[in-house]
């Protein structure tokens, strides 16, 4: 637990939720201010500031504790689609620094979130980009 964390003393159960869901690695609650009714964030009970901090055995629990969420959410909501989004860093989105997936009901046409332009690669840029993150990767 980090001091000053709302989102550790949230996940522990420090400062009251609403909570959907709880288990040993994470809770999953109800957004204070909410994209649209049901929004929820996961939170894990250990502190990462953000993806590029994470361990894999947490990484592979909150994924499918997400996906158990987004179920549940389309069958409760009688929502068409469900976006998980998670911000790193304040260029992202980011406001609170502790890792949290969003899961957002989606209804057809509710203009929630933007979609952007698509862009496009000059020849052969698309595997010299690929190249260069693959370099990279731990
Ligand atoms: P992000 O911009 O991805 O860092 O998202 C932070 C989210 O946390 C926002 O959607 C806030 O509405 C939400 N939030 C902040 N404080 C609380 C809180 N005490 N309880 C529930 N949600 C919160
Ligand atoms: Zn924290």
């Amino acid at each position: 637990m980090q001091e000053n964390c709302i989102f550790c003393k949230i996940a522990a159960g420090e400062i009251p939720s609403a909570t959907i869901y709880e288990d040993e690695v994470c809770r999953v609650i109800l957004d204070i201010a909410p994209a649209a009714k049901g929004h929820a964030i996961l939170l894990p009970k250990k502190h990462f500031a953000n993806i590029f901090e994470i361990d894999k055995e947490t990484a592979g629990s909150i994924l499918y504790t997400a996906s158990r969420v987004a179920a549940a959410m389309k069958e409760a909501l009688g929502c068409d689609g469900i976006n998980l989004l998670q911000n790193n860093g304040p260029a992202a989105g980011q406001t609170v620094f502790h890792l949290h997936i969003h899961i957002i009901p989606r209804f057809e046409n509710d203009g929630l979130l933007p979609t952007w332009e698509q862009g496009s690669y000059a020849d052969g840029e698309a595997a010299e980009v690929a190249q260069k993150i693959q370099n990279c990767l731990k």
